[in-house]
């Protein structure tokens, strides 16, 4: 289908570039008053004026053209195209007009559009905000447009508001006027040119910080009433990114300011709207002093995340939502490459790849997609924001760019940008720009990771490697996994210096590096990697020899095979072994997840023995760790050290470790960075009270870290009653943000998980009709973990075939396989031990 006959698709005869917006938002009464006024271009002449527009009323359209005014005689709603269609008794003339239009509607509740979000301030009053979350098709319900990336305009928005609420909006403000009436008009600088679904306007009992002149882009924190003293990192990270993109792409930050708004009520993790990026409160605020090297990662990634879309994204953009991916999996490649520079001992690009496999996870399944398909409706993108689009997107890009070189990757983006600054582009355009930096033969070789689901598994045996399409299990119909890829491939000696690389294709291809080999040299290549006999003994004994990402990758590669019953347990934790005593979270974690689903597949006769394998290789870490931090370790000694007493407190059965949590539990004694080992150890050991406790520190918790830390670890109380009391609190108690996924932890409980399921199931309707879409499927996350009833499993796959989440439906199926995956696997498990 081309873009003229997509139905969905405004047709091109008039085109906007310029919106005035007057808005006046009753929060109270949760409507809001508008008028638009655009500058149009009248291509054709024509008789009627289709545009964008849903839950709006409308008045009718008057369109002055040429010194006259034409104003419509009736108005068709399309509630299927989400448009208005204004009919005129006369044609209108070609030539510059304006479009003026007034409309009203709803401040809604639904976290899309204009909506309404509410939170409790510092005095225990409830405080009622309005704001807007536009992406991906959502301006059209707060005010009429051609709500299409293409129609690319600039927007000028004046704002009616309560005197004593604060406005923010994409650009700075230019007039703030006091209407005597207990009103106050807000307006804003015109912006770039840009698309509708960027424009963001939020109104409420905010604060902000003083603006931090970035070489000269003012850069704010903004956050509810209460919150200033969890700012500082934000700034830092905003600080940094700016810098750091203006000199990556060379091209000065696009917006006449920067402000990073904390929203109390937000379906995703954070908005790039220009100059006006909104977050989930844990995303931005956070107190150095009390929080996690974790948190303050993910601060720190989402920040740099949607700082790269300013010019990934807001400057040059997707032609329709077919590109979207491109758009995250590029903004998810420049929040780690930033990241790396931020904080280098960090070490990101190896935690990278425990993203990454979260991403080969789902794409080793039959029911995988290519990263990018056709998209037809704004409702076939609902299955684009998932971990093939950012977590599989970002790991090719990271793998074209060590391919190609970063600065030759990194002059290639610049060409790009500027070449398609203000104007949208389609994704070859990004591959052609960075083969003609580079000379290579990027369309051909990324076509076969884009346009194909799954990935290779690339054997290196004999002194040769070929590949093969991994998955984790036969097919029993169709299958989204692809055929063959254009493999960029780096091999290494482990005597020798750097690395060969090689583009692997059909044939297979010699390796001439002296063993012993490392395959995925580097760890970038986006593949799984399985070594020949001889090959696996000549690496076994040099393990410490590889670098942390060969390392982790190695790790989980061997994982992949345990779980696709391609190698036994015991080869498994051989390679486990050779980790020794580096403090290195990726592969250290990516153990203790094996460790977990086994403990799942066994039989409780057979848990002891685990439990005793666990502690043989646990506890000498744990010796060398302990509890408390020693002075000067690394930054990554503390994640190590939390994985460590997880693991021991829990599947380990080590009763000292359950003790030691319970005291610290109990004299509320939680240091950052272990507050959610803490929490998993003892919700874990359902001791009667500590649920109660538990929601009662979530409700007084002192910063947004906190509340998420007490929310997310009722998953491990085991307790029937509790975990049903709790999935019901998703209904009625919890924020509407949090409620799927809160109830996808629930049910993936080893014990009380089935019984949350069974719970979720019966009060379905509700759930759909009340919990954010795009965060539906989460609620079937824990499908993946029922791997020891067959029955059961059948019961589960039976209902989400009949209760389909359309767009997020791809999802749910891939929960279901994955159910199927484990279900072998366990089987597996409970023959080897
Ligand atoms: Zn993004």
């Amino acid at each position: 289908m081309t873009t003229e006959n997509n139905p969905y698709r405004l047709d091109r005869r008039v085109v906007p570039s310029a919106y005035r917006l007057f808005l006046t938002p009753n929060i109270d009464a949760a409507t809001f008053d508008g008028r638009v006024e655009i500058d149009v271009d009248i291509v054709e002449s024509l008789r009627e004026l289709t545009l964008n527009a849903i839950e709006l009323e409308l008045g009718a359209a008057t369109v002055t053209v040429g010194g006259t005014a034409h104003r419509s005689v009736d108005t068709v709603l399309d509630e299927v195209y989400e448009t208005a269609t204004f009919r005129f008794d006369t044609a209108l003339p070609t030539g510059s007009a304006v479009v003026e239009i007034a409309f009203n509607g709803i401040l809604n509740d639904q976290l899309h559009g204009f909506y309404r979000s509410t939170f409790t301030d510092p005095s225990g009053a409830t405080q009622t905000i309005a704001t807007t979350q536009f992406e991906n098709t959502d301006a059209r319900r707060c005010f009429p447009c051609w709500d299409e990336p293409a129609f690319k305009a600039t927007y000028q928005v004046n704002l009616t508001i309560p005197s004593h609420l604060a406005a923010y909006s994409n650009a700075a403000v230019v007039a703030d006027t006091d209407l005597g009436n207990g009103q106050r008009s807000v307006s804003f600088a015109t912006t770039m040119k840009m698309s509708t679904y960027l424009v963001a306007f939020v109104v409420g009992p905010f604060e902000e910080t003083a603006a931090l002149d970035v070489d000269g882009v003012p850069l704010r924190v903004v956050y509810p009433v209460g919150n200033g003293h969890l700012t500082d990192f934000a700034m830092e990270c905003g600080e940094f990114a700016l810098r750091f993109f203006s000199d990556y792409f060379d091209i000065p930050y696009p917006g006449d300011k920067l402000d990073m708004v904390a929203i109390p009520d937000f379906a995703q993790g954070a908005m790039e709207n220009l100059g006006c990026i909104t977050y989930r409160m844990p995303d931005l605020l956070i107190d150095p002093a009390t929080a996690s090297i974790g948190e303050m990662k993910r601060v720190a990634t989402v920040v740099m995340h949607e700082v790269a879309h300013m010019w990934f994204g807001d400057l040059v953009t997707m032609e329709w939502w077919q590109g979207i991916w491109l758009n995250e999996a590029f903004a998810s490649f420049m929040e780690v490459l930033c990241q790396d520079a931020f904080r280098p001992q960090w070490e990101v690009w190896v935690e990278f790849s425990a993203a990454r496999d979260l991403a080969l996870e789902i794409d080793g399944l039959h029911a995988t997609r290519p990263i990018e398909y056709t998209v037809i409706s704004p409702e076939d993108t609902r299955g684009m924001f998932d971990r093939l689009t950012y977590e599989k997107g970002a790991a090719v890009l990271r793998m074209m760019e060590q391919y190609l070189g970063a600065e030759v990757y990194r002059d290639g983006i610049r060409h790009y940008l500027r070449k398609h600054s203000y104007a949208n582009t389609i994704t070859t355009d990004l591959w052609d720009a960075l083969e003609e930096v580079s000379k290579e033969p990027v369309r051909d070789v990324m076509n076969t990771w884009i346009l194909q689901g799954g990935y290779p598994l690339v054997t290196l045996e004999d002194g040769v490697i070929t590949q093969l399409p991994f998955a984790y299990g036969p097919t029993t119909g169709e299958s989204s996994i692809g055929t063959s890829w254009k493999i960029p491939v780096m091999t290494r000696s482990l005597k020798g210096s750097g690395p060969s690389v090689h583009l692997l294709e059909d044939s297979p291809m010699s390796v001439t590096d002296d063993p012993p080999v490392v395959l995925n040299a580097r760890g970038a290549g986006y593949f799984r990697s399985r070594y020949g006999v001889a090959e696996t003994a000549a690496l076994a004994d040099h393990m410490d020899e590889l670098d942390p990402l060969e390392r982790a990758t190695v790790v989980s590669d061997s994982w992949a095979l345990l779980l696709s019953s391609q190698i036994s347990a015991d080869q498994f934790f051989t390679v486990a072994r050779g980790l020794g005593n580096q403090d290195e979270p990726t592969p250290w974690g990516t153990l203790a997840t094996a460790i977990n689903f086994i403990d799942r597949a066994l039989p409780s006769e057979k848990l002891p023995a685990l439990a005793q394998l666990v502690r043989e290789i646990f506890e000498p870490q744990f010796e060398r760790l302990g509890w408390n931090p020693a002075p000067g370790e690394s930054e990554l000694t503390p994640q190590m050290r939390a994985i460590v007493l997880s693991t021991l407190g829990t599947t380990g059965d080590n009763v000292a470790i359950k003790a030691g949590a319970a005291r610290r539990f109990e004299a509320n004694d939680m240091p950052g960075n272990l507050a959610n080992t803490i929490l998993h150890i003892v919700a874990n050991q359902d001791r009667p009270g500590d649920y109660e406790t538990f929601i009662e520190r979530y409700t007084n918790a002192a910063s947004p870290q906190d509340e998420q830390r007490y929310q997310r670890a009722l998953r491990d109380f085991n307790e029937e009653r509790v975990a049903l009391d709790a999935a019901d609190k998703c209904f009625n108690f919890f924020r509407n943000q949090d409620a799927s996924i809160i109830i996808g932890l629930l049910s993936t409980n080893a014990v009380s998980g089935p019984a949350v399921w069974k719970y979720v199931t019966a009060r379905w309707d509700e759930a759909i009709a009340k919990f954010p879409m795009n965060t539906l499927s989460y609620m079937t996350y824990g499908i993946r973990t029922y791997i020891n009833d067959p029955a059961f499993a059948d019961e589960v796959e039976r209902f989400h075939q009949e209760h389909s989440l359309g767009g997020e439906q791809k999802a749910v199926q891939q929960n279901i396989e994955r159910m199927r995956v484990g279900l072998t696997f366990a089987a597996a498990m409970r023959a080897q031990f």
